[in-house]
């Protein structure tokens, strides 16, 4: 197997441990953004009774990297993201969809727990031509609706009239695909099929296991890395512009459903080997199961989660998975870490 070059992972492990104090909420120059994320957690859930809530603990602030080159990364990644998600804490006063700018060019939506115990995460990626919007939630939520909105307000801020618009799964699963037909026919969208075949032919995908797409979206190129074993055609998606690989069901704090080992192995060297050299600021996946304790998940089903771990891993946790899974040599095994658990069915 391939290693990491050492100057990957010691930039990492240095964000991973940068300093975490300070106020994140610098972003007065985002766009039209909303600050509801003050204070506690329960605050975020209980501040705001409309169907979206917007945050802003964003930071467009590059860091200098151990080789003294400029990052892609935030200075304080962790920081990037909400404190906490909305997680379930008050049905009565939690939006349907929690919106966070990342930066003034990436948003993540995250359905909530009332909605659906999946609770599942999506992402907005905008290049210069075409938004990227991968999954569209777990059903009973109005998800165009905010896609729209956030959409409208990128428009706004860009003083531009449209966009293109691109819908496209991590994979086939019923909990990332319920939106797609919110959007099937709408003006200036694509919706790719969620089957291998269409998701091969929409990227120009020859070989499924083997081949990496571009997707180029103006300026913001995507990669995209046919990832089966969790689900037959799911892919990975990195945004080198931001060092974000998003991993879908593949790899997130949570449990690792694995329905062909062997060949989820395999996608998970092929994700190491294809970030080899590069800069990987963020692996997310969309759910979060684990809880701040490691080791400990939430109960199957659950619609409450407190002390809920963030959505926000490391190239170290893949690397870790790698491991973990290589080490088992062919035999599927259940294997608790603390910050996911593989879960082999
Ligand atoms: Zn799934």
């Amino acid at each position: 197997m391939r290693a990491l070059t050492p100057i990957t992972l010691a930039l990492v492990v240095s964000l991973g441990c940068a300093d975490s104090s300070g106020d994140t909420d610098e972003a007065g120059d985002e766009i039209g953004v909303t600050d509801t994320e003050e204070g506690s957690s329960e605050d975020t859930t209980s501040s705001d009774s409309s169907d979206t809530v917007t945050d802003t603990d964003t930071s467009d602030t590059g860091t200098e990297s151990t080789t003294g080159m400029e990052s892609l990364c935030p200075a304080d990644i962790e920081a990037a993201f909400p404190e906490a998600w909305i997680h379930g804490a008050d049905c009565a006063f939690e939006p349907d969809i929690q919106v966070h700018w990342y930066d003034s060019d990436t948003v993540i939506l995250r359905q909530s727990l009332c909605t659906n115990f999946e609770g599942p995460f999506m992402f907005m990626l905008f290049g210069e031509d075409e938004v990227l919007l991968e999954d569209t939630g777990a059903g009973g939520i109005a998800i165009a609706a905010t896609v729209d909105a956030v959409i409208e307000e990128w428009l706004e801020a860009k003083g531009r009239a449209s966009i293109e618009r691109v819908v496209v799964n991590s994979h086939a699963h019923g909990d990332h695909v319920q939106g797609n037909g919110q959007f099937v026919g709408q003006p200036n969208t694509a919706v790719v099929g969620t089957s291998v075949s269409e998701v091969s032919s929409f990227f120009g995908i020859q070989n499924w296991r083997d081949d990496i797409a571009s997707y180029d979206l103006g300026g913001r190129v995507i990669d995209v890395l046919p990832i089966p074993g969790h689900q037959n055609a799911h892919i990975a998606l990195f945004d080198a512009s931001r060092g974000w690989l998003l991993t879908g069901d593949t790899l997130y704090p949570g449990r690792l459903y694995i329905a062909d080992f062997g060949t989820y192995v395999t996608s998970i060297q092929r994700m190491v080997d294809f970030v080899d050299g590069k800069e990987v600021c963020a692996v997310l996946g969309t759910h979060v199961e684990m809880t701040t304790t490691p080791g400990v998940d939430f109960e199957f089903g659950s619609t409450h989660h407190p002390n809920e771990h963030g959505l926000w891993l490391g190239l170290e946790h893949l690397v870790e998975l790698r491991d973990a899974v290589v080490a088992m040599n062919g035999t599927p095994a259940y294997e608790v870490h603390d910050d996911f658990i593989i879960y082999p069915l």
